[in-house]
């Protein structure tokens, strides 16, 4: 009897051999085969894993049986608007995504406390520019607007390095050395963070959060890392923030389009650093390891710590 399929679509059709290979092996009992292969029949498809599922598609697999995301964000599946409500998602967290997101976060902090940006532009323009950022990562409060799951995994790094870090999450947490904030203490959490770090899920509640009005409750200078999903940044109220100084800079790595427009003015601005939403991007082969062990946990129907769950909309 024919195996039971499961479906990928993620890094285009050349990226598809190696998930398969590396699928293979761990999932016996299933038949790896790319999204758009004609000669798969729906009533076959068990499984998809996706990253980006033109709307409508997962809604014809009649014996579909749950959705592996192969990132930590699934907004481009779940806001599919016929997405099949019955069918599990589970997004895709491996211990890579959390450690390169760490070193991101590292990176990205220590390079504003650093005035990394003034260098590289005094670099690409020949000038010995001598001057030393004042701070050091021991004078900085830096809040993790979001402390989910990446976030309580990103602070001990960051702590490392000499941060002092604060969490706001809708729900209080414990989490050894860092002072957590519940959903109404916004503006009590805000008002501490001399670095703001996003780590917000895209849903309709985050959408436009990171805007002129919440960057007015932050202490002057306040230095922002948006790491969370472009639907959360107002990108004209940054850039306007920055001009004033009330932002002290920023380092962006996701956008809303993707990639950003051409000759957009966040591409030049002198105290924004971009990235091209490589916060955390594990490997194929990372992936592969973490989607098999999901796959293998929901069918011995065990409990999925990154079960994503509909009602809160992350
Ligand atoms: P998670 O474990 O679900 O954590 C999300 C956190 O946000 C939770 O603490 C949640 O609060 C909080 N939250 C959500 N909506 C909120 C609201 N309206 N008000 C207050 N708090 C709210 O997710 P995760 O695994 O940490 O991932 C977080 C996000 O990081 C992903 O969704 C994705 O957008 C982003 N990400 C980006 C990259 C990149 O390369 N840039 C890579 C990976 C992930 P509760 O705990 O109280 O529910």
């Amino acid at each position: 009897m024919a195996r039971p399929v499961l479906l990928v679509k993620s890094g285009g059709a050349a990226g598809f051999d190696e998930w398969r290979g590396l699928l293979a092996g761990p999932l016996p009992q299933l038949e790896v085969r790319w999204w758009d292969d004609p000669g798969v029949a729906a009533e076959r498809v068990r499984y998809a894993a996706v990253w980006d599922p033109e709307p409508g598609r997962l809604a014809r697999l009649p014996a579909l049986r749950a959705v592996f995301g192969v990132a930590a964000g699934v907004d481009l599946i779940a806001g599919d608007p016929a997405y099949p409500r019955h069918v599990p998602l589970v997004r895709l967290v491996a211990p890579e995504t959390t450690q390169r997101m760490g070193e991101y976060l590292c990176w990205a902090a220590l390079s504003l406390v650093k005035d990394a940006r003034r260098m590289a532009i005094a670099q690409s323009r020949a000038v010995w520019d001598y001057s030393e950022a004042p701070g050091k990562a021991p004078d900085f409060t830096l809040g993790i607007l979001g402390l989910g799951g990446l976030g309580q995994g990103c602070a001990p790094m960051l702590q490392a390095v000499g941060f002092k870090v604060i969490g706001w999450s809708r729900t209080r947490k414990q989490v050894p050395g860092v002072e957590s904030y519940a959903e109404a203490e916004l503006p009590a959490f805000l008002a501490r963070c001399r670095i703001l770090v996003c780590l917000l899920p895209a849903t309709p509640e985050t959408a436009g959060m990171l805007n002129a009005a919440l960057f007015a409750q932050l202490p002057h200078g306040a230095l922002l890392v948006q790491a969370g999903r472009g639907s959360q940044t107002v990108l004209p109220d940054v850039l306007a923030a920055l001009d004033s100084g009330q932002l002290g800079g920023a380092v962006l790595d996701v956008f809303e389009p993707e990639p950003l427009p051409d000759g957009h003015p966040a591409w030049s601005h002198p105290k924004l650093t971009l990235t091209p939403h490589v916060g955390s991007l594990p490997t194929r082969a990372e992936r592969a390891v973490q989607l098999a062990r999901n796959i293998l946990a929901f069918e011995r129907g065990d409990a999925l710590p990154t079960l994503y769950d509909p009602a809160k909309g992350y």
